[in-house]
C-alpha cells in the first residue's frame, strides 16, 4: 500500500502525472520542447493571474527565491525582510548573503503580519525592497498579501515587493499584477501536482527595470538570459525535461478544474482538516483568522512526543506527516493539503492521527 503522504511538499502526484515522467527525452533546443514550454507557460498564466513574464527555472523553491534577490538588488541595498516563520527567515538570509543591508521585521510565529505595522515600518526606512512570504509553511499561516502590498505601496520610497508564494500559488489566489508584486516565486513540488525540480517566477516591469541596474553576482539564475531564451522556446541551460512532462499533464488537469474551483477545493479541504483535528481536541498552532488553506500546523498535545506520533503514523498507519521546523521542532506537527488532494486523503489522515494519539495515551474528548 502507498503511504498517505501528507507533508507540505513534495506532495503526492496524480497517477497520470507520474506516468508521464517516464517519457523519452527530447531535444531541449528543438521544436517539441519549444511547444512544450510555450504550452505550460500559457497554462500557468490563469493560475498566477498575470500578464507579466513567467520564467521557468530548474531548481527548488529556495533557488528561485535566490533568483528573485540577485536579479533585482545590489549589495548594500536596503531591504525590509518581513518574516512570520522559518521560510521568511530564509528569504532574509539569502538577501544578507548577497550583501544587502537587511532589516528584519519578525512577527510572532503563528500570526500574520499586520498591514498597519508594515506600513509604519516601510515609512521609516527608505527601503529598496520588501521581502514577504505569502504562505508560511512552517507555521500554517497565510499572510493578508493584498493588504500588505497595499500598505507597502503607500510609502514614498516605492520599494520593490518580492514574494515567496512557494506553498500558496496554484492553491490560494494570488494576483501579482493587481496587487503590485514585482517578483513572485513558486515551486513545482508544492501546489502544482508535480515532483520537485522546477520553479516559476513572475517578473513584472519594475523588476525588469531593477534588473538593469542590479549588480549582485548571478550566472545560472539570470532572469535576463531566461527571458531571452524563452522567446526562442528554450531555457538557458538544460531544464528538468521530465518534470516539464509532468507539469504539462498536471496543468491540463488543473485547466479542466479551473482556478476558482481549485482554490475553492483547497479552502474546503483545509477547513475539513481543521475541523477534524479540532474534533480530536487538538489546537491549531496558527491564529484561526489567518490559518492556511495549504498546510495545517497543530500543537502536539501535552504528554505526547511529536517524534513518537510521526513514527507511529508512518509505521502503523502508512501516513506521513511533517514535524515542526526550527523552534517548533517537537511542538507542532503539520499536515499538508495542497496540490493533488481530495477529501478522503484528509479524512484518512485525521482518522490515523486520532488512532495514533489514542495509542500514545492521549485522551480524545467525547463527541458532544
Ligand atoms: C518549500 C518552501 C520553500 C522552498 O523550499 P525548497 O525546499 O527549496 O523547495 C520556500 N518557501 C516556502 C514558503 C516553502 O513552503
Amino acid at each position: 500500500m502507498l503511504a498517505n503522504l501528507r507533508i507540505p511538499g513534495p506532495t503526492a502526484c496524480p497517477p497520470d502525472v507520474l506516468d508521464s515522467l517516464s517519457g523519452q527525452m527530447i531535444n531541449h533546443r528543438g521544436p517539441e520542447f519549444a511547444a512544450l514550454i510555450e504550452r505550460v507557460t500559457d497554462r500557468l498564466r490563469p493560475f498566477l493571474a498575470t500578464d507579466n513574464d513567467i520564467l521557468i527555472l530548474t531548481c527548488s523553491g529556495s533557488g528561485v527565491m535566490e533568483a528573485a534577490i540577485v536579479n533585482t538588488l545590489s549589495p548594500s541595498d536596503k531591504v525590509l525582510s518581513i518574516s512570520i516563520g522559518a521560510f521568511g527567515d530564509r528569504f532574509g538570509q539569502i538577501a544578507e548573503t548577497y550583501g544587502a543591508e537587511v532589516t528584519g521585521f519578525s512577527v510572532e510565529w503563528g500570526q500574520a503580519a499586520d498591514p498597519a505595522a508594515i506600513a509604519a515600518a516601510v515609512a521609516e526606512g527608505d527601503y529598496d525592497a520588501v521581502l514577504l512570504t505569502h504562505n508560511e509553511t512552517s507555521t500554517g499561516v497565510t499572510n493578508p498579501l493584498e493588504a500588505l502590498c497595499a500598505a507597502i505601496h503607500v510609502a514614498d520610497a516605492k520599494p520593490l515587493i518580492l514574494v515567496d508564494a512557494v506553498s500558496s500559488a496554484g492553491c490560494i489566489p494570488v494576483e501579482p499584477d493587481a496587487w503590485g508584486i514585482d517578483v513572485l516565486v513558486t515551486g513545482s513540488q508544492k501546489g502544482w501536482q508535480v515532483p520537485p525540480g522546477l520553479s516559476f517566477a513572475v517578473v513584472g516591469p519594475r523588476a525588469w527595470d531593477a534588473y538593469e541596474n542590479s549588480t549582485m553576482p548571478r550566472f545560472y539564475f539570470d532572469f535576463g538570459k531566461a527571458r531571452e531564451m524563452l522567446a526562442k522556446g528554450q531555457t538557458p541551460y538544460t531544464p528538468a525535461v521530465s518534470i516539464l512532462y509532468g507539469l504539462d499533464v498536471a496543468l491540463e488537469r488543473m485547466a479542466l478544474e479551473g482556478p476558482e474551483a481549485t482554490f475553492a477545493r483547497h479552502h474546503r479541504i483545509a477547513e475539513r482538516c481543521r475541523r477534524g483535528l479540532e474534533a480530536l481536541g487538538l489546537a491549531l498552532f496558527a491564529d484561526r483568522g489567518v490559518v492556511s488553506d495549504t498546510v495545517t500546523a497543530v500543537k502536539v498535545p501535552d504528554g505526547v512526543a511529536g517524534a513518537d506520533l510521526s513514527r507511529l503514523l508512518n509505521q502503523k498507519y502508512d501516513t506521513v506527516i511533517a514535524g515542526g521546523q526550527a523552534a517548533l521542532a517537537g511542538k507542532v506537527f503539520r499536515i499538508g493539503h495542497l496540490g493533488w488532494v481530495e477529501d478522503a486523503h484528509i479524512d484518512d489522515a485525521v482518522e490515523a492521527v486520532g488512532s495514533a494519539l489514542a495509542e500514545l495515551g492521549y485522551a480524545i474528548p467525547a463527541r458532544t
